[in-house]
């Protein structure tokens, strides 16, 4: 059994102030990369310009990083890190800046690389820039994971690409939580928990690794009330959410993510929904079938969350995130591409058939 994630990893109010000393460590020159405004509203871009301005690294901000990231913005991301002569990447804000960020690392120190080769398995593992992770959603875990999800619109496809990239640092404030939207923090945190689902419904989970899915959910569980609340998000909770969000990267990190999220990508690509609703939309009816296969497994998740069954579950996340339409025609094709996709099928923790896999759709999607 093995445990590795090898990301220097803080968690604390202020934390990119109080470890200037390893922001400036990490390298001379850093291309920041951001979304179009978050970073700036909600402060963390500026927390972490001062501490750069303060050390005397020179840095030029990319802000051009859409909602699930292209291979097109990737490519220019990259163009101005290597006119900047930037030696590392620092990400800052969702998932969608960080994975970036990590794909800008990887080609900067590999000139014979294009992005629409990202997802292109290479001969032998590329080395990459280093990287920073600021994390301003509690969602995906990017903070804490090897993985850099990339989309590329000429040939249809939302997939992580096939390297290895960590965060050297990561730099986790609850703090920058407070300017998101209600449904922004229910929506990212639907991903966590699926993180950790997925994570321990997985043929790669065993007890070594299971304390970071089996801690998270409990964490989870102790904010769901708050998540199913009228009411705004208490700022006591971002900390804790944010943190949770971290542990579920970590999960992932070990097991990766299983048929829910292999299931989500086409949702997004083809429908436009956002990331933690578009995988959340599957995970009580995965949960499901899942059951049959690890019935002890179920029940110590729904424990951790306590809830008493999975029509709990399923009606916990229907609150939250409602309910997703779709045509039969687009449901069928999802379901035809998930029959053949291996890569998310041979992580269930048992025998999944196309039965199974045409009930998770028809459960999942109402076709309207
Ligand atoms: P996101 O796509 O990064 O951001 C969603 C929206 O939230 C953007 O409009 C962003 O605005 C805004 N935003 C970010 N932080 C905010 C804050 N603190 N306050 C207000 N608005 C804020 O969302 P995400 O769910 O975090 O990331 C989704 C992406 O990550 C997907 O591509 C998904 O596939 C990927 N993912 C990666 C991993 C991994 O391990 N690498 C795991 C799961 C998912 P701006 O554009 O202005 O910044
Ligand atoms: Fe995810």
């Amino acid at each position: 059994m093995r445990f590795y994630v090898p990301t220097d990893i803080y968690v604390e109010k202020d934390c990119v102030k109080r470890h200037a000393k390893e922001l400036l460590a990490v390298g001379r020159r850093a291309l920041i990369v951001t979304g179009h405004s978050s970073a700036k509203a909600n402060g963390s871009l500026n927390d972490v310009t001062e501490v750069l301005k303060a050390g005397e690294i020179p840095f030029q901000v990319f802000n051009e990083v859409e909602e699930n990231p292209s291979t097109d913005t990737v490519r220019k991301a990259t163009q101005a890190a290597r006119e900047f002569k930037a030696d590392y990447v620092i990400g800052i804000g969702g998932g969608s800046a960080i994975d970036a960020a990590k794909a800008v690392a990887l080609l900067l120190v590999n000139p014979d690389v294009d992005a629409d080769d990202l997802h292109k398995m290479p001969g032998h593992p590329l080395d990459h820039a280093p990287v920073v992770a600021v994390p301003t959603t509690c969602g995906t875990g990017s903070e804490a994971t090897p993985v850099s999800i990339i989309t590329n619109h000429k040939i249809n496809l939302k997939k992580s690409i096939p390297h290895v990239i960590f965060p050297a640092l990561a730099l986790v404030d609850g703090k920058y939580l407070a300017s998101a939207k209600k449904q922004l923090i229910v929506n990212t945190a639907v991903d966590a928990l699926a993180h950790m689902v997925e994570s321990i419904l997985n043929v790669k989970s065993n007890l070594f690794n299971r304390m970071c899915p089996e801690y998270g959910l409990r964490l989870w569980g102790e904010c769901k009330g708050a998540l199913l609340s009228e009411k705004a998000v208490d700022e006591n909770l971002y900390e804790k959410l944010m943190f949770t969000s971290t542990i579920a990267g970590m999960s992932i990190a070990q097991t990766s993510t299983a048929v829910p999220h292999g299931m989500s990508y086409d949702l997004t690509l083809h429908q436009g929904v956002p990331h933690g609703p578009a995988v959340g939309y599957f995970l009580a009816a995965y949960v499901e079938v899942c059951a049959k296969f690890v019935p002890g497994d179920v029940e110590k998740i729904l424990s951790l969350l306590g809830l008493q069954n999975i029509s709990e579950f399923a009606a916990m996340i229907r609150n939250l995130i409602g309910t997703c339409t779709t045509t039969r025609e687009k449901r069928e094709q999802f379901a035809k591409a998930m029959k053949v996709n291996r890569s998310k099928l041979d992580l269930v923790p048992g025998n999944i058939s196309a039965e199974d896999i045409d009930y998770i759709y028809e459960k999942s999607l109402i076709v309207g």
